[in-house]
């Protein structure tokens, strides 16, 4: 799960990490008052789930708080395009109206988990407030890694030799420490799957202040933070994805126009691989689970077809634990529920596969059968290329 900059940025202070003093708000009106309580000065802040808001246009520099009301008024509301928003970006509905900071320097922190070690690792670069893929992408040296213990925590001179890397010295160097220290504490107490700080600001006088934040969760843990689990923005989230969420399915929108439904996150990869190479696009991963019941399988083929993209559906399954006449009776309900103007093709095997298939026939739908993956993936593209069924 995602959340805003602002909602990262009140989970970071509980932990002490520095953050400019600042309040969200929808309204410019506000946002004048705040930039007046600032002291007349603020930085304006477009909250959206994506990055890269500064160079779109989201992050902007009022010097008096009628300043301050002008670009609130001009960002909320706004539809903002980043590089991470695609071009039809997303709509702004509050901001951040913040302590505009006196940046001497700007660096880079970043804590994620490294599958390969099964660690988190807490990056950190001297060149902060830009894309970090590029930094990486350009001199991967530019970027230090250290790795610590989810249990034991960062360890101090872990912090002091990141600090000391960085370039920070004296009293800078005395402030950056706990700084790592209540960074990498909220990444593991908070089960994080990423927290973000970009830029890292070192003041004139020295401070270290967390400028942007970004704070991602697992969300299997969820249901141990639910503080964080408040924070959820339905409205950053695909509605079909927020729908398929509500019935514990896998689903995640794409751009292609095949439609897909299969069990078990391995036959949905390998079934979007194969659309791939028959020639044809897939237009969601969708994993109903091992244990789908006809409920969930109905509403994945409701979800599916409510997307106008989908112009034809592939069903994939292979009964192991999943039954093939409970998906073929889903498929049926949802079928007759919805009606369907879009060519189906069935690829049943395993448990009940010829009960599953006898659904099908007696349905009087009109599935086109098919025998394996190859073959499911010619005949669904060829049935798309015709339109219709
Ligand atoms: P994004 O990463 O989405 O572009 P940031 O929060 O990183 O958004 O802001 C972009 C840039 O705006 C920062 O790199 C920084 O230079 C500037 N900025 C952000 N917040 C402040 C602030 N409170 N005071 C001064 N400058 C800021
Ligand atoms: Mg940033």
């Amino acid at each position: 799960m995602k959340v805003h900059e602002y909602q990262a940025k009140e989970i970071l202070r509980r932990y002490g990490v520095a953050t400019p003093q600042g309040h969200v708000t929808d309204s410019p009106e506000e946002a004048r008052q705040i930039t007046k309580d600032l002291g007349g000065k603020s930085v304006v802040k477009a909250q959206i789930h994506a990055g890269g808001r500064g160079k779109g246009g989201g992050v902007k520099l009022a010097k008096t708080p009628d300043e301050a009301f002008e670009h609130a008024q001009k960002i909320i509301g706004m539809q903002l395009v980043t590089h991470q928003t695609g071009p039809e970006g997303r709509k702004v509905k509050k901001v951040l109206v913040e302590a505009a900071a006196d940046i001497a320097q700007e660096l880079y922190l970043g804590i994620t988990l490294d599958r390969a070690i099964g660690k988190p690792v807490l990056m950190a670069s001297k060149f902060g407030g830009m894309e970090i893929e590029e930094v990486a992408h350009k001199d991967p040296t530019a970027i230090l890694k250290e790795p610590f213990d989810a249990i034991a925590g960062l360890q101090p001179f872990q912090a002091r030799k990141v600090a000391y890397a960085l370039g920070l010295t004296g009293e800078t160097h005395k402030k950056a420490v706990p700084f790592l220290l209540a960074l990498a504490k909220a990444y593991v107490e908070t089960d994080c799957s990423l927290a973000e700080i970009n830029p890292l600001m070192i003041t004139g006088q020295g401070d270290v202040v967390a400028l942007d934040a970004k704070m991602n969760f697992d969300d299997n843990a969820l249901f141990r933070h639910l503080d964080i689990k408040e924070y959820r923005d339905l409205d950053e989230e695909d509605p079909l994805e927020v729908e398929a969420s509500k019935f514990n399915l896998n689903y995640i929108k794409l751009d292609g126009n095949v439609g897909c439904m299969v069990n078990g996150a391995g036959l949905a990869m390998s079934t979007m691989d194969i659309i791939q190479y028959a020639g044809g696009s897939p237009a969601n991963f969708l994993d109903v689970g091992g244990g789908a019941n006809e409920e969930q399988v109905r509403n994945a083929m409701r979800i599916i077809l409510s997307d106008p993209n989908v112009k034809g559906v592939l069903i994939n399954i292979f009964g192991g634990i999943m039954r093939c006449d409970i998906i073929a009776s889903g498929v049926v309900k949802a079928v007759k529920e919805i009606g369907c103007t879009i060519p189906v093709v069935v690829r049943l095997e395993g448990t009940n596969v010829e009960e599953g298939k006898q659904i099908l026939r007696d349905s009087g739908l009109a599935v086109i059968p098919a025998d394996g993956m190859k073959d499911a993936a010619e005949k669904i593209i060829a049935a798309v290329a015709k339109g219709g069924n």
